[in-house]
């Protein structure tokens, strides 16, 4: 049996980054890694992770998971798992079960305060954690009031519930500067 490992948190909480340190130490360890992301994020570049600060890794990117080759890899890197259909918790389980060690990032939360969707809108961040087996959550700041950071608040005038963005359409918030529970 391999394991699942999450991280996770609203943006700009350094997901990204943590993810890019996680890899380099697995690989430090003569683990082979394969890394993929969905190709809708194309906001800095094609073929590479980047985080906010613009560092980078080599990543496959796909449409579906179905495209993944992982038979030569002993770890599974997906970044913004967020972005991919509810075909992600198959994988997760099926690459689980035959021993592969998974390692995801994304959003738990979407811009209205609840476990984020995947995009066919079938299942939701609770149905990942529920299979995995590690989940550290991340902190930003808030843009309000500089607190530590759980929430992501859209600030685009864009009600279409998946809307790929970045600082022009999110920001982070704590929880009492967020829409779903400030009064
Ligand atoms: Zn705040």
């Amino acid at each position: 049996m391999g394991k699942v490992e999450l991280f996770v948190g609203p943006m700009f909480a350094g997901k990204t980054t943590a993810l890019i340190r996680r890899v380099k130490e697995l690989q430090s360890q003569d683990k082979k890694v394969k890394v993929f992301k969905h190709c809708i994020d194309d906001r800095y570049a094609e073929e590479s992770i980047c985080t906010h600060d613009k560092s980078s890794f080599n990543a496959f990117n796909l449409r579906s998971l179905k495209e993944a080759d992982v038979s030569d890899a002993d770890v599974i890197v997906v970044d913004e798992f967020h972005f991919f259909t509810s075909e992600l918790i198959d994988y997760c389980e099926q690459w689980k079960s035959s021993g592969k060690h998974v390692i995801m990032a994304g959003l738990d939360l979407d811009h209205l305060g609840y476990p984020i969707k995947f995009r066919d809108s079938k299942k939701d961040f609770e149905d990942l954690r529920k299979l995995s087996d590690e989940v550290t959550f991340l902190k930003s700041r808030c843009a309000v009031c500089g607190k530590e950071a759980t929430m992501t608040e859209r600030i685009a005038k864009n009600d279409d519930y998946f809307l790929v963005g970045s600082a022009e359409s999110y920001r982070p918030v704590c929880k009492e500067h967020h829409p779903r529970w400030k009064s």
